[in-house]
Parts: C-alpha cells; sequence; structure tokens
C-alpha cells in the first residue's frame, strides 16, 4: 500500500456526503486496506486499528459497557487493561469481577444479572497461563455475554478465537507489526460492534496514523513466518532452561511439565507461543548478573518483535503491584520474561549458555555490588 499522508480528502461536490473524508474516523484507504487485511486474517466480519493496543481496550469496552453494567475478568491482565477496570471504568459506574481464567467452575459465582462481557487474555502475562477459551465461549454463550479476548500474545497465527465467537482486540505493537517501531492497535469481530468502537475511536480520538497503517501492513506480511521461528526457538530455549542446573522454574505452555500444556496442545496447534518467563537459582542478583551477561536479547520492556527482549517484571510490567501484589499474583522478584526473537535458535542458546557461566551458581554472586546501577527501565 502506499502511504496516503493525509488529515483530509478533497470532495467532488457532488451532493454525496458520504464521499466527504477524513482522518480521525479511520477513514483513509490507508486504514481501509489493513482493517480488511486483519478480518481477513482472523476472520471476522470486520475489524479496525487503532493508536495502541490500549485505545483498542478501552474502546471496546466503552462500546460494550455503559453504566450499571458489570464485567468478568480474568486475573492478572496486561496492566493498562487493571488500570482501565479498576480506575476509569469503576467511576464510571461499571463494576467488574475478577476470576480464574482456567478454572470455568469458578465463575458462575462472578455472574450477576447486569453482566454483560467476559474479558479474557487468550495468553497471559508474566506467567504465561492460558485461558480456558472453549469454556468461556461456551459460558458465554449460556449467559448472553459479549466475550472479548486480547489476543496478543497468541496471534492469529496459533489461535483465531473468533472461531468461538470471541470479539479479538490485539496490541499490533507486538507480534502483528513485529518490529518494534510503532504503537498500534486492532479490534476484529461483527460489522455491528466495530462500527461502535469506531465511534468511540472518533469522539475519544484513538486513530491510527497513515505511516504507522503502512509499516503495520508491512509487517502483517511476515507474521506467519516470524511467529514460526519465535515460537520454535521460545520451545527450544523453554527445554535448554527447564534441564539447566541454574535455573529454578520455567513458565511455558509448550513443555510438557507445564499445568496449561494439555490446553495449549489444544488451542495453539501444539505451540507454546513466542514468550517465555523463568527464574533463576540465587534471586534477584543472579537474574540481574544473567541479563547483563546476555549479549543477544535487549533489556525493553514490549514483546513480539524481531529481536529478542528481555525484562524483570518486577522491576517493569509489574512493578507498579508491589511486592506484596507480585507474591499474591505469583510472581516472584527474580522471574525474568523473555519475548523470543527470530535470531539464530542455537545462537540464542549459546548466548544464554554462556551468560548463566557468568553467574555464580547458587548462593552468593560476587559481582552483586557492581550491579546495583544495572537500569531495567
Ligand atoms: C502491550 C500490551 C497491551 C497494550 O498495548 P499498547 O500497544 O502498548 O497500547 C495490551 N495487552 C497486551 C497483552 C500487551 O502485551
Amino acid at each position: 500500500m502506499p502511504i496516503f499522508q493525509s488529515a483530509t480528502y478533497g470532495y467532488s461536490g457532488d451532493g454525496n456526503e458520504d464521499l466527504v473524508g477524513y482522518t480521525r474516523p479511520a477513514d483513509s484507504p490507508n486504514h481501509h486496506a489493513l482493517a480488511r487485511a486483519i478480518a481477513s486474517i482472523e476472520g471476522t466480519e470486520a475489524a479496525l486499528v487503532t493508536a495502541s493496543g490500549m485505545a483498542a481496550i478501552s474502546s471496546t469496552l466503552l462500546a460494550l459497557l455503559r453504566p450499571g453494567d458489570h464485567l468478568i475478568i480474568q486475573a492478572s491482565t496486561y496492566g493498562g487493561t487493571f488500570e482501565l477496570v479498576h480506575h476509569e471504568l469503576l467511576p464510571l459506574g461499571i463494576e467488574s469481577t475478577i476470576v480464574d481464567p482456567a478454572n470455568p467452575g469458578s465463575w458462575k459465582a462472578a455472574l450477576r444479572a447486569n453482566t454483560k462481557v467476559f474479558y479474557v487474555e487468550s495468553i497471559s502475562n508474566p506467567l504465561i497461563g492460558v485461558a480456558d477459551m472453549e469454556a468461556v465461549a461456551a459460558f458465554s454463550k449460556q449467559h448472553n455475554l459479549t466475550h472479548v479476548v486480547d489476543n496478543t500474545f497468541a496471534t492469529p497465527v496459533l489461535l483465531k478465537p473468533a472461531r468461538l465467537g470471541f470479539v479479538v482486540i490485539h496490541s499490533a505493537t507486538k507480534f502483528l507489526n513485529g518490529h518494534s517501531d510503532i504503537i498500534a492497535g486492532a479490534v476484529a469481530g461483527p460489522a455491528d460492534l466495530i462500527a461502535k468502537v469506531k465511534n468511540k475511536i472518533v469522539v475519544y480520538g484513538g486513530v491510527l496514523d497513515p505511516h504507522a497503517c503502512f509499516l503495520l501492513q508491512r509487517g502483517l506480511a511476515t507474521l506467519a513466518l516470524r511467529v514460526r521461528q519465535q515460537t520454535a526457538s521460545a520451545l527450544a530455549l523453554a527445554k535448554f532452561l527447564e534441564q539447566h542446573p541454574q535455573v529454578e522454574a520455567v513458565n511455558y505452555p509448550g513443555l510438557a511439565s507445564s499445568p496449561f500444556h494439555v490446553l495449549a496442545q489444544s488451542l495453539f496447534k501444539g505451540s507454546g507461543g513466542g514468550v517465555l518467563s523463568f527464574e533463576v537459582k540465587g534471586g534477584v542478583s543472579n537474574a540481574q548478573a544473567l541479563l547483563k551477561a546476555l549479549q543477544l536479547p535487549l533489556i525493553a520492556p514490549s514483546l513480539g518483535g524481531v529481536e529478542s527482549l528481555i525484562t524483570m517484571p518486577s522491576a517493569t510490567s509489574h512493578a507498579a503491584l508491589g511486592v506484596d501484589g507480585r507474591k499474591a499474583a505469583g510472581i516472584s522478584e527474580s522471574l525474568i520474561r523473555l519475548s523470543v526473537g527470530i535470531e539464530g535458535t542455537e545462537d540464542l542458546i549459546s548466548d544464554f549458555a554462556q551468560a548463566f557461566e557468568a553467574v555464580t551458581p547458587a548462593n552468593g554472586n560476587a559481582n552483586n555490588g557492581a550491579l546495583t546501577d544495572l537500569k531495567l527501565s
């Protein structure tokens, strides 16, 4: 697609007001082409691209919920989603109840007469849990709820949730674009709902820039190839880490030892995705030493890009929870999250092997003092 870098479009004056074009309603040729591509990939009637993943999430929830409504939402969602639901929607009179997305028996207790939406993430961060998507769909149909999924981590390559009737949301900043160079979002679903979400974008202003549309559409062209390489490397790395004597635990649904393995096998065509997390022995100082000794992964937030990115959620994505909040959520202080890029699988494994050699095994780390200035944005 060429880039239609324009805020407005000349009108012939022939009386057909529908032809008057302006870019905030996502009405450029770039927006239309990209929306068609995403709807086709996700297998939905319509789609919409937005200025960020958060613009997609907030606009969708505002389109589906009115004051007095209630939603069921899974525990440990993306931090921005948690903020939105608890600090923005609640003061508007929209209440929520948190549930375990892998425990269908517990959902009935969360249901109220005014419940309208069931919101989950197909794969959650940073413990890489998997939602029981078929059960969420069945429960939602039975109780007349709109079921919405943030499918960012799974990508449409592993799972197309619209087949189960989900409204699908993405932070397109991550895998869909795949090059860590734009912020973008997407919503895919039935045309009548997408029209309502579009109205929210028009009013709240979260439209994507045409140049970012161009980059996202180009990124989409390699989505399947990238995800294939990322998931293959993620599985190889997870197996390497699981048998490593300096590793305490690995969270990756592609591993047979994962409590989410069976669910992931059935939902994701046998894959576990491109993101994993793990704990090293020896606590925070050893985790920091490992990050510092790695040469390929960049220490940076975000995920789903061609380059491997590594973070400690206690210092970045989940810092706001505090020590007690993280403990309650099962997130250890030394947990490391790795988004696997498209580097050579063997190169990544050798990089981790050499980095572990730089870390003092188990108790104590002689270099501790020198590492205190390590910046984890
Ligand atoms: C990054 C992310 C978001 C937010 O997306 P932005 O594009 O940063 O606004 C939402 N959900 C998940 C799962 C994410 O990883």
